[in-house]
């Protein structure tokens, strides 16, 4: 059996049906599911929302899978910003278009400063964005006061 086909079968093993209708986002690092599901505001869907854990890559040792049983406009930069290695599928009529997930240049309202000195501490109705500093590392600062963002689920 060839490493995909065994990626597929495990798959199948945990009885997840196979989409029609959808988005797949494949490929997260395993433990990053579950902040994606979070930040994606993928509780408040009433269609049905699959996140499966650990599953076995043969690329990655161990991944995280979110399967949505609809197709729906996600905020793309969300991805991008906590995952970027992930792997988007558009699947329409059992048909699956990959989608580029790339780094965002920023993200709005996504997460929040840290800095008890900064003015979206202070002042209340600031929206809280954070620039791309450095591509390589992914490293995010505040517009404001250039704090930095230190993710609780990427370690490093
Ligand atoms: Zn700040």
């Amino acid at each position: 059996m060839s490493p995909e086909n065994r990626e597929k079968n495990d798959e199948q093993n945990l009885a997840i049906e196979k989409i029609q209708e959808g988005i797949v986002i494949d490929h997260i690092k395993a433990g990053s599911g579950m902040a994606l599901y979070k930040h994606l505001e993928l509780d408040k869907l009433d269609c049905s929302v699959a996140i499966i854990k650990n599953a076995r890559s043969q690329r990655m040792g161990k991944k995280d899978i979110i399967k949505i049983n609809k197709i729906l406009d996600i905020d793309w930069d969300v991805i991008g910003f906590i995952d970027c290695n992930v792997t988007v599928n558009l699947i329409h009529d059992g048909k699956s278009e990959k989608k580029n997930i790339t780094l965002p240049q920023e993200v709005r309202n996504v997460i929040v400063c840290k800095n008890p000195r900064c003015i979206t501490s202070i002042e209340q109705g600031i929206e809280q964005v954070f620039k791309l500093a450095d591509p390589v590392h992914h490293i995010y600062r505040c517009i404001y006061c250039e704090q930095k963002y230190e993710p609780k689920y990427q370690k490093k």
